[in-house]
């Protein structure tokens, strides 16, 4: 060992993990407290940079309402709940409160540590890791991975020198948050192995609009439904999702829980559906389909006052402004006196807007990177690649991303302790 505690090399190992993140550090606590030596690779000087600043420096850790249908990904649903079978929300609440970092639930459905401190979450599980006797290589920056067929193991090429392992965990995150680390050379590894990787886009991450309108209510927070179509005819096209939820107009177009949550799905139909179009529901109280209906009540009620005035007792002075100058309209005009396509217009504006989303803004405003490694060329037992033995999986290397909430920290806990029993079984 240096003074830095990192091993000479060339090293020997049973496991190697590349990737000190969410997944690898959980990957490496698991295989070390089951007696495998493990040493962990990561290019970062400071590692768990993600984990630092998750949930605004608090670490929304996981979520009282995971299920498989919030994660996607070709085939996720049914390969997360194998995963999360092998290892439950409640098994993470309790390995947290084990390390000494007990959560607390809000009102949201996230959990986070009662101390509300990332750090303190990052700094136990590399206390956990120590003590379990994995070792940590920071600043050990992975450049290849290959069999290697004299050991019938593993060979990384790093920058202290190369090192062989019976088995990889390949735990290198995605694309998103680039500055962290992760710059998307794990798919590199995967697919020079022959893994199929599911084409990415950034997820959980702004949308972008070329709308003039809607900038000028930056910094306003509202309960929104977001619905996105095929096309751009809310009525003829497909749906394809539907959100509720909280919503941040800003100046460059929209954030918010269900901006993010909606934005894998642009990106990921807008390469073969050019028109798909994110409609706007400014009254996600008025349930589909009953929109006509209310329509009819709220004119009834108030056909005598100005558009300005109906629409004043529901929004802003500003949002108002905004609805009418979309809609073309003149806030003078009495509501009950609008022609009829005056009436599609507002209407339109308040249950089905379209935003005018021309992209998703890029990976280093995202939370998660969608596709990845594709699912279907993993073995869910045990988080290997079917293709070659000794090799795993975990995390957001993956081709699974998981909705706003602690969703995609717990993929990571969950699809890390897979990969750590099975290769500590496998390197026996
Ligand atoms: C701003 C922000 C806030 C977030 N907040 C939350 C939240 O509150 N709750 C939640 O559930 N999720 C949150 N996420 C998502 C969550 O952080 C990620 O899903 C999770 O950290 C992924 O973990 P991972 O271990 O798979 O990958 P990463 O955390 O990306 O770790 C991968 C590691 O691999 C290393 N690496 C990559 N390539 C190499 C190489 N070639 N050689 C050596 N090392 C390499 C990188 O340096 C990095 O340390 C947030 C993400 C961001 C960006």
């Amino acid at each position: 060992m240096n003074e830095d505690n990192i091993p000479e090399f060339p090293l020997q190992t049973e496991i190697a993990i590349i990737g000190a993140g969410a997944a690898g550090l959980m990957a490496a606590i698991t295989a070390a407290r089951l007696g495998a030596r493990v040493h962990v690779f990561d290019g970062a000087k400071k590692v768990g940079a993600k984990i630092i600043v998750s949930g605004g420096s608090r670490c929304n850790v996981t979520n009282v309402a995971v299920a498989p249908a919030r994660f996607h990904g070709e085939g996720a649903p049914a390969f997360v709940s194998r995963i999360l079978r092998a290892y439950s929300p409640d098994l993470t609440r309790k390995f947290f409160e084990e390390i000494g970092v007990p959560l607390k639930l809000e009102e949201t459905g996230k959990y986070f540590p009662v101390s509300d401190s990332s750090r303190q979450v990052l700094g136990a599980l590399l206390h956990t890791m120590h003590r379990a006797g994995a070792v940590l290589c920071s600043e050990t920056d992975v450049s290849a991975l290959e069999p290697d067929p004299e050991t019938d193991g593993w060979k990384l090429e790093t920058s202290r020198g190369p090192v062989f392992a019976r088995t990889v965990i390949l735990a290198t995150g995605g694309l998103a948050l680039p500055k962290s680390g992760s710059n998307g050379r794990g798919h590199n590894f995967a697919r020079a192995l022959g893994h199929t990787i599911i084409s990415t886009t950034p997820a959980l991450t702004p949308l972008l609009t070329n709308d003039v309108h809607y900038p000028l209510v930056s910094g306003i927070t509202m309960p929104v439904r977001l619905r996105l179509h095929a096309g751009n005819d809310a009525r003829s096209s497909k749906k394809i999702v539907t959100y509720e939820g909280s919503f941040l107009f800003t100046h460059r177009g929209f954030s918010g829980p269900v901006a993010l949550n909606i934005s894998r799905h642009f990106a990921h139909h807008r390469p073969t559906s050019a028109n798909a179009t994110i409609f706007l529901s400014l009254l996600p109280d008025v349930a589909d389909g009953e929109e006509a209906r209310w329509w009819h009540e709220f004119v009834g009620k108030s056909a005598k006052k100005t558009v300005f005035n109906a629409l004043g007792t529901l929004f802003s002075t500003k949002l108002t402004n905004v609805i009418m100058a979309r809609a073309g309209l003149i806030g003078s005009l009495p509501l009950g006196r609008l022609s009829k396509t005056q009436n599609e217009a507002l209407k339109r504006e308040l249950f089905y807007a379209p935003m005018d989303v021309f992209d998703v803004a890029p990976y280093d405003k995202a939370e998660t990177t969608a596709g990845g490694i594709a699912l279907a060329e993993i073995e869910p037992a045990t988080m290997q690649s079917r293709l070659h033995k000794g090799l795993f999986f975990a995390g957001e290397v993956c081709d699974v991303d998981g909705e706003l909430g602690g969703f995609n920290f717990q993929w990571a806990w969950s699809s890390g302790v897979v990969a750590g029993r099975a290769a500590t079984h496998l390197s026996r």
